[in-house]
């Protein structure tokens, strides 16, 4: 694994030039809203060290996290599972209300809900080659293509369940997707501490944000529990967004990957041992 950094600047000439001066490389982007530089810069560059020495108080926003191996992957117990983000749930103001059960859930993060009813989308997705499929805003739910559930289940058999996806406009069931039902493994999984929290105003429960350095720690699982996926107990986000996070077993992640089905990212866990 490396541990990389990521910079991102608006109208910061100190910043631009010290990155000039130091060859690193990063991207620029100029518009109306101002002129963006972003780097991600591992600590095994060489150059790393003395960026890091240089960086003072240059007003930057700045970020930690961990770039895993393909090994460090395809090695790896348990893993999370994440999707790309490609429209919103419809209504795109009140899709909560419409979507899950809030009754047991905070009115201002909405830990504690449970969904009631099938996703509404403006229609299908347009992506052509992903054949797993997210929302923006919703990070824990799974769009899938009925022929892909259908490889799934002769793998995994029964444990592959779906809901329908309706077209907002019209109320009809969106034809060619389906949305994953991944069960809630209701006890707890995510046993990490060195992580970044937030505690919710509101009801006061602690969201996990992030893990900088390394895999997240979890409990061990026992033979056959959570697979080939579940939804931990633990929540995440921050503000006003609240999810569980997707967790997959090695097989789900290995068929995935050898069937070449596009549209999933996997992050190694760190299942059964000490932080590291
Ligand atoms: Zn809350």
């Amino acid at each position: 694994m490396e541990i990389v950094h990521h910079f991102s600047s608006n109208r910061n000439r100190a910043f631009k030039d010290l990155v000039d001066r130091l060859e690193i490389p990063y991207d620029h982007v100029e518009s109306i809203l101002g002129e963006f530089v972003y780097v991600d810069i591992s600590e095994s560059d060489d150059r790393w060290p003395e960026l890091e020495a240089n960086l003072g108080n240059l007003d930057v926003s700045h970020t930690v996290g961990t770039r895993f191996s393909k090994k460090e992957i395809r090695e790896s117990d348990w893993l999370l599972a994440g999707v790309g983000e490609f429209q919103y749930p419809q209504p795109e103001n009140g899709y909560r209300e419409i979507t899950y059960d809030l009754s047991n859930a905070c009115k201002l993060c909405a830990t504690g809900k449970n969904q009631k009813a099938p996703f509404r989308l403006r229609g299908d997705f347009t992506q052509k080659r992903a054949v797993f499929l997210g929302l923006h805003w919703v990070f824990d739910v799974i769009f899938i293509r009925p022929h892909v559930v259908r490889m799934l289940q002769r793998e995994f058999g029964d444990s592959i369940r779906t809901l329908p996806v309706l077209c907002h406009r019209t109320g009809k069931e969106v034809e060619n997707l389906l949305q994953l039902k991944i069960p809630v493994l209701e006890r707890e999984f995510i046993t990490d501490t060195d992580m970044i929290f937030e505690v919710c105003n509101l009801c006061g429960v602690a969201k996990r944000i992030r893990k900088e350095r390394g895999m997240i720690a979890t409990s061990p699982l026992e033979e056959g529990e959570g697979s080939p996926l579940f939804l931990t107990s633990e929540w995440f986000g921050a503000g006003r967004s609240s999810r569980r996070q997707i967790v997959a077993s090695n097989a789900f992640m290995r068929f995935v990957e050898n069937q070449k089905l596009r549209g999933l990212r996997f992050e190694p866990l760190n299942t059964g041992s000490a932080n590291q």
